[in-house]
């Protein structure tokens, strides 16, 4: 049988226990990784995606904890060292949208997708990135969006985090490359979450419409990727964004 590709890694996963976050857990612990992961509020998800996480076999730590606190970014990160004796990947998924036009939108909504988006994963990076530095070794990537890329009309708060994304991912690689550290970026088009569940049907049928393979895509299609951008398999790859979004970007 061949070797699992993160066997012996040590992973953390931002926002795992729903959606996206959880897939890409599921998808590293599957190829051996020992998994890391926090939350906000979902208590009973969190609880399952440990029990799934042991059931293939791996090992897995949860934290119940916001990524806008960067004192509590602090203290997952030194739990996740003292729990697993060690830390090699980081990805940066916890994300929220609060969509409106920019006339109604309010400061506070503003504000919000700014500190968990792109505050947050400054609050995560900043945490591991001490470690990673000193081993010489290790990944992160971080979750943008095509939004990020392109814009979407009603946010203006979602598109400037993700963008914001991009930048913080690029100039990190090149920060942190001659550590033999790599930094990527993934940006997916529409997924199939609660984050798109939320969308009107009419909201969803059109933007399908716009999707060159005609449908959502799922999130393990984004895991896939995140796997690869660990992974040896791509190790000449840094400061990189991948859009993977079923062709949609070609529409803008
Ligand atoms: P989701 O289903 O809404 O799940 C979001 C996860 O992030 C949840 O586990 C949530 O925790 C966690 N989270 C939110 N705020 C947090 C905070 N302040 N601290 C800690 N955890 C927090 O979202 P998703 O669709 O999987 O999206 C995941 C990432 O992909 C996000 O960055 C999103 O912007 C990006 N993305 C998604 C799509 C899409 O179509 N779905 C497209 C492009 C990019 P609780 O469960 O405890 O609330």
């Amino acid at each position: 049988m061949a070797e699992l590709i993160f066997k012996n890694k040590v992973a953390i996963v931002t926002g795992a226990a729903r959606g996206i976050g959880r897939a890409i857990a599921l998808g590293l612990a599957r190829e051996g990784a020992k998994i890391a992961f926090n939350y906000q509020k979902s208590d009973v998800e969190a609880k399952s995606l440990l029990e799934e996480i042991e059931k293939i076999g791996s090992q897995g730590l949860s934290f119940k904890g916001d990524v806008r606190d960067l004192d509590l970014a602090k203290e997952f990160v030194e739990q996740v060292k003292s729990f697993f004796g060690q830390l090699d990947f980081l990805v940066n998924n916890a994300g929220i949208t609060r969509d409106k036009a920019l006339m109604n939108m309010e400061k506070l909504e503003w504000q919000e997708v700014i500190d968990t988006n792109l505050t947050g994963y400054f609050n995560m990076s900043r945490s591991v990135i001490v470690t990673l530095l000193k081993q010489k070794s290790g990944g992160i990537v971080n979750i943008s969006s095509i939004s990020g890329i392109s814009g979407i009309a009603r946010q203006v708060n979602y598109s400037a985090s993700k963008a914001g994304i991009i930048g913080m991912t690029k100039a990190l690689a090149k920060e942190v490359a001659p550590y033999n550290i790599r930094v990527n970026c993934v940006a997916p088009g529409f997924i199939e979450t609660d984050m798109t569940g939320a969308m009107k049907d009419e909201v969803k049928e059109k933007s399908k419409g716009a999707i060159p393979v005609g449908r959502f895509g799922k999130a393990e299609e984004i895991a896939n990727v995140v796997s690869f951008l660990l992974s040896d398999k791509s190790n000449y790859i840094t400061g990189q964004v991948i859009k993977v979004d079923g062709g949609l970007h070609t529409a803008y």
